[in-house]
């Protein structure tokens, strides 16, 4: 019932009758029942799934449908969805329902895909395995010892264990291309402004981006294609001509890689290391110029970005009293304690600590020391990155520094779960984008993932090469 490869094969077996579209999503219905232990989804929405289905079969019919026709598409239950449940998987917005569609929801939606649910995720977005949600762990499909790495577990893993097209994602430090990596998938984080963030639930909102998971990069490139641009709802998103990406695919060009040596450094796993290399050979041999480089300010970066980040959400995280939004506590005397029993009983341990750190960071007498100095660091990881993309188009590193890790390995060390972002985080603090892209797995036939950065709003450059390696190389 999936005997298509992307999208575009998809709309041909629609358009010439060979594949019936409420059969389909029928059957991604059947395989998220069939595989409820892996915990990808939140919500299904299944009545509305069939009903949107037969519509869209009605305008394919009509010749009216738009370029999503029919791709199935699961959104990570940070997203706003107007009527529908969004949680953020915390207890603090248990019972919450959206008053609007976040502007990329609503832009697939307008091209005729159908939305069949909302994916498990770590509580607001903060974590790396998926073991921070209210609703539960996510099992990795691949592996169901393994975590399917986090936030946006349950997206990859819809996507991964075909419970759907396509799905959406959200990246503040590697949550659309971590867990891609670890479940062996297509994963994008365009540059910060390219897709408007309005009706995301923010976190950090300075490097909060919308992204998508794919079994093509095809598929990537025409969901791109579609959620992004510039919104009157959203300061931050640019107004820029959006390629067509998808068509672009046909182009050729050896571009100028390099490797960022920090990223090849101690604590990288060797199976990792020696598949990156051996795809890097590989495009030295077809002629690519590859050259050695430097970003000397890694070392800084999960530093950095959990400065910043937290600093950012504990602000952002304020809204949720007990007075707004879902979740209050039953027992309180005065406003107060509202306030406290509410934030107490809402929010998980992971938040609770993000949010102490940010308060930290940001308390007079520590501004100084802790927030003004990691900004004038994140200009330096800027600036780090602009240097480099003087000298070469693309780099290409490992996404992770290890393979999807067992469930409950990291759960105590907070420290060693930060450290599964270290190759992750330094484009959420430059603002550039960055792919995961599968290609292969290692000796124990869990899937590894290789990172491709740009400069900002050159996700084209970075599609070119996934598409390249996806097609000759990993094929
Ligand atoms: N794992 C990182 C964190 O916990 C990144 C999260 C994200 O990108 N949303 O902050």
């Amino acid at each position: 019932m999936t005997f298509y490869k992307n999208h575009k094969e998809k709309l041909e077996l629609l358009q010439s009758g060979k594949l019936n579209l409420v059969d389909n999503v029928n059957h991604f219905l059947k395989n998220i029942e069939d595989q409820k232990d892996l915990n990808a989804f939140n919500f299904v929405f299944e009545e509305e799934t069939i009903k949107s289905a037969k519509a869209v079969e009605q305008k394919i019919k009509n010749n009216t449908a738009g370029k999503l026709a029919g791709m199935v598409i699961a959104i990570k239950d940070v997203l706003a969805y107007k009527d529908h449940p969004l949680t953020c998987s915390s207890n603090i917005l248990k019972n919450f329902t959206s008053l609007y569609t976040a502007t990329a929801v609503q832009k697939l939606i307008d091209e005729d895909a159908i939305i069949i649910g909302k994916t498990n995720c770590d509580e607001f977005a903060m974590g790396s395995s998926n073991e921070n949600s209210a609703f539960g762990n996510v099992l990795n499909p691949v592996n169901k010892t393994r975590v399917p790495g986090g936030s946006s577990g349950g997206s990859a893993v819809s996507v991964a264990a075909n419970l759907c097209d396509v799905s959406l994602g959200t990246d503040t430090g590697g949550s659309i291309r971590q867990p891609a990596a670890f479940c062996g998938v297509y994963g994008l984080k365009p540059t910060y402004g390219r897709v408007s963030r309005y009706g995301l639930t923010a976190f950090a909102s300075s490097f909060d981006t919308i992204g998508p998971f794919a079994k093509s990069v095809e598929d990537a490139a025409l969901v791109m294609e579609v959620i992004s641009g510039k919104d009157e709802n959203d300061s931050t998103s640019v107004k820029k001509e959006i390629p067509n990406y998808l068509s672009s695919l046909s182009k050729s060009k050896k571009f100028k890689i390099g490797i960022p040596k920090e990223y090849f450094a101690e604590g990288l796993d060797e199976e990792i290391r020696d598949a990156i290399l051996d795809i890097v050979d590989e495009l030295k041999l077809e002629g690519y110029e590859v050259k050695d480089v430097s970003l000397p300010m890694t070392e800084y970066t999960i530093a950095t970005y959990y400065i910043l980040t937290t600093a950012e959400a504990s602000s952002n995280l304020a809204r949720f009293d007990g007075a707004r939004y879902g979740f209050r506590a039953a027992d309180y005397k005065n406003l107060n304690e509202m306030y406290l029993n509410s934030r107490t009983q809402g929010f998980g341990k992971e938040v609770k600590r993000r949010i102490m750190l940010g308060t930290y960071v940001l308390s007079s007498g520590y501004y100084d020391a802790y927030y003004r100095k990691a900004q004038k660091v994140r200009r330096l990881i800027k600036e780090d990155f602009d240097k480099v993309f003087s000298e070469v188009d693309l780099l290409i590193t490992p996404t992770t520094p290890t393979v999807a890790f067992k469930i409950g390995e990291k759960s105590d060390d907070p420290l060693q779960m930060y450290l599964s972002d270290i190759y992750t985080t330094s484009a959420n603090l430059a603002g550039i984008p960055g792919i995961s892209i599968p290609i292969g797995k290692n000796s124990e036939n869990l899937p590894i993932g290789l990172q491709i950065l740009s400069p900002q709003f050159e996700e084209e450059k970075i599609f070119l090469l996934s598409i390249h390696i996806q097609n000759e190389i990993t094929k």
